[in-house]
């Protein structure tokens, strides 16, 4: 019996939404502020109502982990049940898979890992709007105060269009990765959700063949046209001690395999001549 491949497309959307809405709700807020007069007490207002927004997508995103880590490591276990010939059936596996010790583990620490990354993207819109308000309110004060001495000059059209581009680009204001890159929230959170399940369900795979003493496994293959594209079908072992001349997976760099939003999974296997025939 042959397990499809996980699609987290569906899931991975869900989260992103949550995202995309609160991004759209802040800008509605920030785009209420009236910048050409804009007293403290507004602006303390709408950043009040900017954290409430971000406090909501938190709870809705903590439960989103929750939920769909547990999920893809759940996943993991049932197709390594199935592909060691334990049972015949996703049925049948889904009656019987549960996390061994060590999987019950990693999959505390990858929600708890996943919930940080996901809160730091939140934390960095908050902190980049904070910013942005603070510097549009001592713009809209200062112009006010020049109008008040010389009784005519307003703020000019420019510095009100530069206020409402720099609010604007405080919402969608990109994080920066380990290795520097900027990224927009949305596609960040996308691929931080895909790589997160994915690899949360190759180490439930492995975990669970490795407690049922199977030490190889072979990289699945949908016909990927990037790096990957070379490892698909091969046979890996899971251990590094494990007898036979196959890479173990451990070593394989992320370049070539399982680089962020990577789809490949593990189908572990007990005894790779078996295959190699
Ligand atoms: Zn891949």
């Amino acid at each position: 019996m042959i397990i499809p491949d996980p699609i987290y497309d569906y899931d991975v959307a869900k989260l992103v939404r949550a995202l995309k809405t609160a991004i759209l709700d802040i800008t509605g807020e920030l785009s209420r502020l009236d910048l050409a007069g804009l007293s403290l007490a507004n602006s303390k207002f709408a950043l009040a109502e900017v954290s409430k927004i971000l406090s909501g997508l938190n709870a809705e995103s903590a439960a989103w982990v929750e939920k769909y880590v547990p999920k893809a490591a759940t996943d993991g276990v049932i197709r390594a049940i199935v592909d060691l010939g334990v049972v015949s059936t996703v049925e049948e596996a889904e009656k019987i898979a549960k996390f061994s010790r060590i999987n019950r583990e990693m999959v505390a620490a990858a929600v708890a890992d996943t919930q940080a990354d996901v809160l730091a993207v939140t934390q960095n819109i908050e902190r980049k709007v904070r910013i942005a308000v603070r510097q549009a309110t001592a713009d809209s004060l200062r112009g006010n105060m020049a109008k008040g001495v010389n009784g005519s000059r307003t703020i000019s059209r420019d510095i009100l269009s530069g206020m409402k581009k720099t609010l604007g680009d405080s919402v969608n204001t990109g994080i920066i990765d380990a290795a520097g890159r900027r990224w927009d929230p949305k596609v960040y959170t996308d691929t931080l959700a895909r790589t997160k399940l994915s690899q949360v369900h190759r180490e439930a795979s492995t975990n669970e063949a490795i407690g049922r003493g199977a030490y190889y496994a072979v990289v699945s293959r949908h016909g990927a046209t990037d790096a990957c594209r070379s490892w698909e079908g091969r046979i890996v072992k899971l251990i590094p001690d494990a007898p036979g001349e196959f890479p173990y997976v451990g070593d394989i760099p992320k370049r070539e395999l399982f680089h962020p939003s990577c789809r490949h999974v593990l189908s572990p296997i007990r005894d790779p001549k078996l295959l190699e025939q």
